[in-house]
C-alpha cells in the first residue's frame, strides 16, 4: 500500500455506540481515511441518515426483510444478509475493519479479514472471548494487524509500546465499577433496568453497560486481556477505579507501573486503532484532561460477593474451550430479560452460574463457539422464564 494513499475504512456496525463515534473520529482526518463501507443489522432509519451523511460506496444490511427499505442516493453497491459483513470485511478498497458490531454476528467477517491481511480495528469483546483461542493464532500466522479498540486493552497497548512483553509482571484492568459500584447488597436485589443503564462515566450500548453494572464486562475484559497480551491469568488484575481516568496499568518486574491516562471518551482508543502510531489532534478541547476538575484518583479492590461477574469470567477463562461462548450466550440472555423486567439484577449471575454449570465443554471451532451459543442461550431462556413463574406464583 503506498503511504500516500488514504486508508480504506469498513465499519461493521455503523449504526451502534461504537460505529456511530468512530464515524465522528473520521471526519477529523478526511486527508489519512477513507469510509469505504458500513454495515449494520436492523436499525435502517439511521442506516439511511448515515449513507446520505457519509456517502459510502457499499452498504450492507443483515437483515434481509428490510431490503426495501434502503435509500441509495449515490448508487452504493447494497448488499444483504449475514454474508454481507465478510463480503465488506474483505473488499479491495478496505484497509482497515472496524469490528464494532454486538454478540458473535461479525466473527467469520473478522475471520476472513484476517485472512485476507486487512488490519482490524476491533472493538467487539465476543471476538476474542469465545474465540480467541483461533483468531490470535490466525492472527500472528498471517502477520496480521490487530488493534483493540477496548479503552482498557488500548491503554494496556499503549503502556507496552516499546517494551518487552517478559518484563510484565501483571496488567491491572481498571474499572468504573458501573452505576451500582455502591449500592448494598440489599439494594442490588431492588435495583431497576433505569438505574443499571444510568452509567457513571461512559455512554456506551445498553448489553455493555449493564455488564458494567454486573463486573461482567471485567470478567470478558480479562478473557480479553488474556488472548490479546498472551498472558496467563494470573498475571491479570482488576481495580476498581471510580474516575474512569487511569484506563488501565502494566506493572514491571522491576517495580514500575506505567499507566495510560486521558478523559473518558471512546472516541480517543477508536482514533488511536484507526490512526497508529500517529498521535494528531483528533477531538477539540474536550480530548483534552482538565486537572484542575481531578483532585483525586481512588483504586479499590473489586467486591466479588456483589458483583461475581468478574469470578464468572476468571473462572471461565481459566478454563477455557466453550466456556467462554456458554458465558456470552447465556449472559446476551438474561441480560435482556432483566431489562425487560422479567427477572432481578441479581438473579444474572445466579442464573449464568446455572447454565454454567449445565455446560460440558468442548474443544474450540467455529462451529461449536456456534453451537455453544445457541444452546446457552436456549438454556438461558428456559430458566429466565422459569425464574418469572417463581417469582409472580
Ligand atoms: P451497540 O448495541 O450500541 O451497537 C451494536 C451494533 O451492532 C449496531 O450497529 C447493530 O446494528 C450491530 N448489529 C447487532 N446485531 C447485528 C447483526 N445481526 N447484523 C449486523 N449488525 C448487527 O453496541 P456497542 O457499540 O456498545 O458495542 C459494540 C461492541 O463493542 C460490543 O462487543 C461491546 O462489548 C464492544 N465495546 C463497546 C464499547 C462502548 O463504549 N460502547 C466499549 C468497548 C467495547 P443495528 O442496531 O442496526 O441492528
Ligand atoms: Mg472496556
Amino acid at each position: 500500500m503506498s503511504r500516500s494513499r488514504k486508508k480504506g475504512v469498513a465499519i461493521l456496525g455503523s449504526t451502534g455506540s461504537i460505529g456511530k463515534q468512530t464515524l465522528e473520529v473520521m471526519k477529523s482526518f478526511p486527508e489519512e481515511l477513507q469510509l469505504v463501507a458500513i454495515a449494520a443489522g436492523c436499525n435502517v432509519e439511521l442506516l439511511n441518515e448515515q449513507i446520505h451523511d457519509y456517502n459510502p460506496r457499499y452498504v450492507g444490511l443483515t437483515r434481509k426483510d428490510l431490503k426495501d427499505t434502503i435509500i441509495n442516493v449515490a448508487g452504493q453497491k447494497v448488499l444483504f444478509g449475514t454474508e454481507a459483513l465478510a463480503e465488506i470485511a474483505t473488499l479491495q478498497e478496505v484497509d482497515i475493519v472496524v469490528v464494532a458490531t454486538s454478540g458473535t454476528v461479525a466473527l467469520l467477517a473478522t475471520v476472513a479479514a484476517i485472512k485476507a491481511g486487512k488490519t482490524i480495528a476491533l472493538a467487539n469483546k465476543e471476538t476474542l472471548v469465545t474465540a480467541g483461542e483461533l483468531v490470535m493464532p490466525l492472527v500472528k500466522a498471517r502477520g496480521a494487524e490487530l488493534r483493540t479498540v477496548d479503552s482498557e486493552h488500548s491503554a494496556i497497548w499503549q503502556c507496552l509500546i516499546g517494551e518487552d512483553v517478559r518484563a510484565v509482571k501483571r496488567l491491572i484492568l481498571t474499572a468504573s465499577g458501573g452505576a451500582f459500584r455502591d449500592y448494598s447488597l440489599e439494594q442490588l436485589r431492588d435495583a431497576t433496568p433505569e438505574q443499571a443503564l444510568k452509567h457513571p462515566n461512559w455512554n456506551m450500548g445498553r448489553q455493555i453497560t449493564v455488564d458494567s453494572t454486573t463486573l461482567m464486562n471485567k470478567g470478558l475484559e480479562v478473557i480479553e486481556a488474556h488472548w490479546l497480551f498472551d498472558l496467563p491469568y494470573q498475571q491479570i488484575s482488576v481495580l476498581v477505579h471510580r474516575e474512569s481516568i487511569v484506563h488501565s496499568m502494566v506493572e514491571f518486574h522491576d517495580g514500575s507501573i506505567k499507566a495510560q491516562l486521558a478523559v473518558a471518551d471512546m472516541r480517543l482508543p477508536i482514533q488511536f486503532a484507526l490512526m497508529y502510531p500517529s498521535r494528531l489532534k483528533g477531538l477539540g478541547q474536550e480530548a483534552y484532561l482538565d486537572w484542575s476538575k481531578v483532585s483525586q484518583l481512588n483504586f479499590t479492590e473489586p467486591d466479588l460477593v456483589r458483583f461475581p461477574g468478574l469470578k464468572l469470567g476468571y473462572e471461565v477463562g481459566v478454563r477455557g474451550g466453550t466456556y467462554p461462548a456458554a458465558l456470552v450466550g447465556a449472559d446476551e440472555v438474561v441480560v435482556e430479560a432483566f431489562l425487560k423486567g422479567k427477572i432481578g439484577f441479581m438473579d444474572i449471575p445466579a442464573l449464568l452460574k446455572t447454565v454454567l454449570g449445565n455446560h460440558q465443554n468442548a474443544a474450540v471451532s467455529l462451529e461449536t463457539i456456534q453451537g455453544t451459543i445457541e444452546w446457552a442461550r436456549a438454556e438461558a431462556l428456559s430458566l429466565c422464564q422459569q425464574r418469572r413463574r417463581t417469582i409472580f406464583m
